[in-house]
């Protein structure tokens, strides 16, 4: 059975090896919070465009603000002023954070280092040259690459985008994930279910997976555990780039998924992952669909699609998988586990003067949902360590959305 790491590794290189010809589209700068870019983005100019003032102080000639000397001040400017005028011999003029030096001038001092008396500035400090300002040109040259293609658009990305003059940003369009729930069981959230029936919450909760993941969620509903229901409704299915599943894929008599898609000709890379919860996961692909059949429980459901769906979409998505954002805690209280499977405990990260600290949360096992709202994270029990004491450093998975 394959290791989470290695059950990843899979998913990577499979959905590499898919083939992708992304469409692009233009996207407005204020919906693309998200999207990956597919253009080259250069700069317009040179940045700062100016010799720009980072303090509110005196612009100077540094060899002339030397304790014990006096400059007289000619005058002022304010971000957003034009300069043009050199700064004379002997004089000073004031200036504050943002504005552009005048010519000449090679050093802001600081407000706070200064005395003055009518318009005569003394310096309470040596002055060096260079000091409180950035140069011209020195964070980027005009025409060099502001962003690349490939790249997630996050608030610092847009503002470089925004920054260089781009309103608009061509974009991969989002892989479309189809999301099949399977079950006689489950009934639609809009339905009062039978006292031995469910609502169908993991179609709730893949969809929010997946536009967190950065994809495009095709609700399909709710497959019925017979054969020609399920096959019904992976052939839509099979019209995505990718599809989710839910339930069916344990050892049970009725757990149909993995059998029908075979019949249907997909192709399995792994049909189990060392894991719990989670232990069942199957990967595979259908035609030029990548399918993932995750377990029903709905904790299992969400832990094996942070693990194992995010990077397929990562890399559909025109960008690089990304890394398991994972940290390191110190251990609250001590945790007993069976070996052999690595354990994804739904626990609780805090900051203890400002060092990390994880307490593992009472649940009953992955049916337990209420029980991952009060999680920000996931505990990791390695498969070869199950006991680990109090104190003990432990690895965490932090939620996608909360941490
Ligand atoms: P399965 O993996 O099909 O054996 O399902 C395991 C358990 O997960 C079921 O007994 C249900 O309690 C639960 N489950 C399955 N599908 C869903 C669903 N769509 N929403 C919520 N819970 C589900
Ligand atoms: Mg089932």
């Amino acid at each position: 059975m394959l290791s989470y790491q290695q059950a990843r590794e899979t998913v990577i290189s499979q959905t590499k090896s898919h083939g992708n010809s992304r469409q692009t589209f233009s996207v407005p700068i204020h919906d693309a919070l998200g999207h990956i870019l597919a253009e080259e983005i250069r700069t317009d100019r040179e940045y700062p465009p100016f010799d720009r003032s980072t303090r509110d102080g005196y612009a100077v000639h540094s060899a002339e603000a030397q304790p014990n000397s006096t400059l007289r001040c000619a005058g002022e400017i304010k971000a957003g002023d034009t300069v043009h005028a050199p700064l004379a011999s002997g004089t000073c003029v004031q200036i504050m954070t943002g504005a552009a030096l005048p010519p000449g001038a090679d050093a802001v001092v600081m407000i706070e280092f200064t005395g003055r008396e009518g318009d005569r500035i003394s310096f309470h400090r040596p002055t060096e040259s260079g000091q409180n300002f950035v140069p011209r040109g020195s964070e980027a040259r005009a025409r060099d690459v502001a962003l690349s293609p490939g790249l997630r658009l996050g608030y610092a990305e847009l503002a470089v985008a925004a920054q260089v003059g781009h309103a608009a940003l061509q974009c991969y369009k989002k892989p479309r994930v189809a999301i099949l729930s399977t079950g006689d069981e489950v009934v639609p959230i809009t339905e009062t279910p039978s006292p031995f029936h469910i609502r169908n919450s993991n179609s709730v909760s893949l969809a929010a997976q997946v536009q967190l993941a950065g994809g495009t969620p095709v609700p399909l509903g709710n497959a019925l555990d017979r054969v020609d229901d399920l096959s019904a409704k992976i052939e839509q299915g099979l019209r995505e780039e990718i599809l989710v599943l839910s339930g069916g894929v344990s050892m049970g008599k009725y757990d149909l998924v993995e059998s029908v898609l075979k019949g249907m000709g997909a192709d399995f890379y792994f049909d189990a992952v060392a894991i719990r919860p989670g232990k069942p996961a199957v990967f595979g692909r259908c035609g030029n669909t990548l399918i993932f059949g995750l377990p029903g429980n709905p904790v299992s459901t969400m832990v094996t699609f942070q693990l194992f769906v995010i990077p397929a979409i990562d890399i559909l998505s025109g960008t690089w998988p990304r890394s398991l954002p994972i940290l390191e805690a110190a251990l609250a209280e001590a945790i007993k586990e069976k070996s052999g499977l690595t354990h994804f405990l739904p626990a609780r990260l805090t900051w203890k003067d400002s060092y990390p600290q994880v307490r593992v949360l009472r649940w009953q096992g992955s049916g337990d949902i209420a029980a991952l709202t009060q999680a920000n994270c996931f505990a990791i029990v390695p498969a070869d360590h199950p006991d680990i004491p109090v104190g003990n450093r432990v690895s965490v998975l932090p939620r996608a959305d909360v941490l």
